[in-house]
């Protein structure tokens, strides 16, 4: 089943604000709520709406989004069908008040979002790198299944409050009686009592776990950049499914190359002589050394454009280019034959006539002199 786009799903076009984001999840979640609306496919839409959602009102996820698309390296992990069950319990609160009573006790929870952060060369942002982490987190007890009961065991109902994890309370007041409702004490507000615990996880049912992840970093991901692995977050609660994680990537600098989206920069020196007669030179490239051709007479601060050469594109077809900035260093120590020569080339240049230098130094005279 191929996921539909998040904006279309929101019916939003690329440039919606967050604003209209809120706007357009609070029409479709109370027209597709399962409390709401009885039709066979609410719930599914309504969990492609919540999702949508989630990663379009959250900047750095939209960023994402709008980057890699529905990415997932390790796709089959589990994850993409059961989205996101513990959102049915916000959403109580929001539209319908008093949440809490209505939230069932036993209701599956989806597990929290874990979030890697990862630090990669430069290299390796361009060309991606698979790699593994090891993470802490948070798992389902394997030797109960999460229940919390020992094995062979069951949890009971808890007799006080039926399941339900609520107790009311009811207070013959000079104004009447008033009920109130409030977490169940017996079995504070689980809705279930283990008699026989689990030995591993001490009834919790879930265990603390140093979790090894492969992860498959696309070439061309940059500073910032996030990578989603959908179902290695936090284990679900009650059945419901994990979390997410993301990792998000710092890219080291280089000492010869900057980066500035999928293009590359750098700078090399040129001498005096290079620039004024022309001259080939060698530049060194992400993948290898080119060939650069320099004509005669070129500036110092003058850029070539080595096409192709720079980033791939994350998504897409389609790479960067290469920026070169050449910079021609002035010799600072001369021997004195040198130095008789330049005073020669000074005369024989008959006070800087070059052309497209006088006017510039025609310029600088002219503001100098207030002109
Ligand atoms: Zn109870
Ligand atoms: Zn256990």
């Amino acid at each position: 089943m191929s996921k539909r786009d998040y904006y279309e799903v929101l019916g939003l076009g690329k440039e919606a604000s967050g604003d209209e984001v809120k706007k357009a999840y609070r029409k479709l979640a109370r027209q597709y709520h399962p409390d709401v609306n009885k039709a066979s496919d609410a719930e599914e839409k309504f969990k492609e709406v919540k999702e949508a959602y989630d990663v379009l009102s959250d900047d750095q996820k939209r960023a994402t989004y709008d980057q890699f698309g529905h990415i997932d390296p390790n796709q089959g992990m589990g994850g993409a069908g059961g989205a996101d069950f513990g959102g049915f319990g916000d959403i109580f609160d929001m539209f319908f008040g008093g949440g809490g009573q209505r939230r069932n006790p036993n209701a599956p929870q989806r597990g929290a979002d874990l979030q890697y952060t990862m630090t990669i060369e430069f290299k390796e942002a361009v060309f991606g790198k698979e790699t593994e982490i090891k993470i802490p987190r948070t798992e389902t007890c394997d030797r109960c299944s999460g229940s919390g009961a020992k094995s062979g065991t069951k949890k009971e109902t808890c007799s006080t409050c039926k399941g339900s994890g609520q107790q009311e309370v009811v207070q013959n007041t000079a104004f009447g009686r008033i009920v109130n409702r409030r977490v169940c004490t017996t079995c504070n507000g689980q809705g279930a009592i283990i008699k026989e615990k689990c030995g591993k996880c001490h009834g919790s049912g879930e265990v603390k776990n140093q979790r090894k992840i492969n992860v498959k970093i696309p070439a061309g991901v940059d500073e910032g950049s996030q990578i989603r692995i959908s179902g290695e977050g936090e284990a679900g609660k009650k059945g419901g499914p994990p979390g997410d994680l993301y990792i998000v990537l710092r890219v080291k600098t280089h000492e010869f190359f900057e980066r500035e989206g999928d293009d590359i920069y750098c700078e090399v020196p040129l001498t005096f002589t290079q620039a004024a007669l022309g001259d080939e030179i060698e530049i060194p490239t992400l993948t290898e050394k080119v060939k650069l051709k320099i004509p005669a007479g070129t500036q110092t601060g003058t850029y070539f454009r080595l096409k192709g050469k720079g980033v791939q594109r994350v998504r897409g077809y389609g790479q960067g280019d290469q920026h070169v900035k050449v910079v021609v260093v002035t010799p600072s120590k001369l021997s004195d034959e040198q130095k008789n020569l330049l005073r020669d080339f000074s005369e024989l240049s008959g006070e800087h006539t070059h052309d497209k230098h006088q006017s510039i130094f025609e310029r600088m005279k002219k503001a100098i002199l207030g002109d």
